[in-house]
């Protein structure tokens, strides 16, 4: 079968575009999600795909997607494998399509403000190229230089910017892709359109579980005329979030506002008191100076003191730097990042009730939070928890025992169980508290119609029937 599945697509594609490597293989077997670098520390880690296909153009993508639908053999898309919830898992039958051959700048176009990327561009060279021009996509996800365009699309991403710059649904103009029966759809066209539903939205957050995204363009801006920096010490995260209020629902938008609990502030920089407010506003040198002044008036009539401008400096400098999984799980500790989002009324509490059922988890080492993606109706939360554990054989139940607390603090309160990571495997049996009953029937009535042979990255996002 596996044979017969290769030969078919060497001879559709070309043999080099066909690997079949152990070391080929053994590099696509799974994401950066913390269970599958912890099964593998087990022994038991994900097996090995049948092959590794990387197209070089659309008529690849629809050739591989013919065959494997034929056969019924799951085609697994694969952007850089920075996706953190468990995407992307091989099994030995199923095809990975590595999309890191599709990396070409498509066009840049700065009277429009257009810029057009192969799928598997690499985010950070997507930002390079449109810098040249004096450009900025304005999306920056601390994983940009792992990460691939289409990527960010398939899981929703969102960046560091976002609070001004939106997050990547804001960003995005038109999306390609390739259906499982092989259609070529490109959804969007003008800079607005009231034609249906947005299909875009089909795409965005897919997760490979409806197609492959082979392009991809922006809608980019123009890099911003000045910068400056606030820092202010909050007395606890409750009376941050208001000061955050206040200042999103005034009309201010600094595209970079983040607020650490008392913790995770002195992680970032031992000069920090309390909880911490971080922002960067940018724009017109004009709104610049007016927002960084109302920002400071709102702190000061709330009686919030300010903080050392230098450690928004050490947050830049840092921002993209993360231990990894080799440095914590052969010491026997599990953790990881969870995100979620709450209305203001409720981001106290599920801050509170997170934080405090995860300190009561047997050999828990830190359980904190910061805030780093501002709205008008409130904001999100990213947990960082670590617990130390019996070792290799109770890693994955003290994991997803962590999990729990932070999806059913989250849930309590009516808040959001995804902010910008996505399902994968780890949220898939919570989906159903996000979308209710009939929202995951609906979904699910949408991927029997788009994928009936069910052929696209086979137990992700959706719960099991
Ligand atoms: C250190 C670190 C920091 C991170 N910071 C952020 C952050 O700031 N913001 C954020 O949003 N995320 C962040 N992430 C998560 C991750 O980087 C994002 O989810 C990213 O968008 C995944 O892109 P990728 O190209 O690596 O996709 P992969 O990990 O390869 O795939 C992710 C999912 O998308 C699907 N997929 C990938 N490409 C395609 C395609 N072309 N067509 C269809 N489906 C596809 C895969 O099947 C899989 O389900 C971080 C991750 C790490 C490890």
């Amino acid at each position: 079968m596996t044979a017969s599945l290769i030969d078919a697509l060497r001879e559709a594609l070309g043999k080099a575009k066909v690997d079949t490597s152990g070391a080929g293989l053994d590099a696509r077997r799974h994401d950066y999600w913390m269970v599958s670098h912890a099964r593998d520390l087990a022994g038991e880690g994900a097996p090995r795909p049948a092959c590794v296909v990387r197209p070089a153009s659309i008529e690849d993508v629809q050739a591989t997607l013919a065959i494997a639908g034929e056969r019924r053999v799951p085609v697994i898309p694969f952007g850089l494998g920075s996706g953190v919830v468990g995407g992307v898992i091989a099994s030995a039958e199923a095809i990975v399509l590595d999309m890191g051959a599709m990396n070409a700048t498509r066009f840049i176009d700065p009277v429009n403000l257009l810029a057009s990327f192969d799928a598997g561009k690499n985010g950070l060279e997507a930002e390079e190229a449109v810098a040249l021009q004096g450009l900025t996509i304005g999306h920056w996800p601390q994983s940009v230089a792992i990460s691939t365009v289409g990527g960010w699309i398939a899981t929703r991403a969102s960046g560091q910017f976002s609070t001004a710059y939106g997050n990547i649904e804001d960003i995005v103009h038109s999306i390609e892709a390739v259906l499982p029966g092989g259609d070529v759809v490109v959804l969007g066209r003008g800079p607005r359109a009231s034609a249906g539903p947005d299909l875009r939205s089909l795409m965005m957050g897919s997760e490979g579980c409806l197609g492959v995204i082979t392009g991809v363009t922006f809608s980019v801006r123009r890099a911003a005329q000045s910068r400056a920096l606030s820092a202010f010490s909050a007395p606890d995260m409750r009376a941050g979030f208001e000061l955050q209020r206040q200042i999103i629902q005034s009309g201010w938008r600094p595209p970079v506002m983040r607020q650490y609990d008392e913790r995770e502030a002195l992680r970032l920089d031992e000069r920090a008191k309390g909880c911490l407010l971080l922002m960067i506003h940018e724009g017109p040198a004009a709104l610049v100076a007016a927002q960084a002044q109302a920002a400071g008036a709102m702190a000061k009539a709330a009686g919030i003191a300010v903080a050392p401008l230098g450690i928004v400096e050490t947050w830049l400098e840092r921002r993209n730097h993360v231990p990894g999984w080799e440095q914590i799980l052969p010491r026997g500790i599990v953790a990881d990042t969870v995100e979620i989002s709450g209305a203001w009324t409720a981001i106290g509490n599920i801050y509170d009730h997170a934080v405090a059922s995860l300190k009561e988890m047997e050999g828990c080492l830190a359980a904190s939070a910061h805030s780093s993606h501002v709205y008008r109706s409130g904001l999100n939360l990213y947990f960082t928890f670590a617990v130390a554990t019996q070792g290799p054989k109770v890693m994955e139940a003290v994991y997803l025992d962590a999990w729990r607390r932070i999806m059913e603090a989250t849930d309590r309160h009516g808040g959001s169980l995804a902010h910008h990571h996505g399902i994968g495997r780890v949220r898939r049996d919570y989906l159903e508290r996000e979308l209710g009953a009939s929202g995951v029937a609906l979904l699910r009535r949408l991927k029997q119609a788009i994928d009936p042979g069910g052929i696209m990255n086979p137990g992700v996002l959706l719960p099991d029937a």
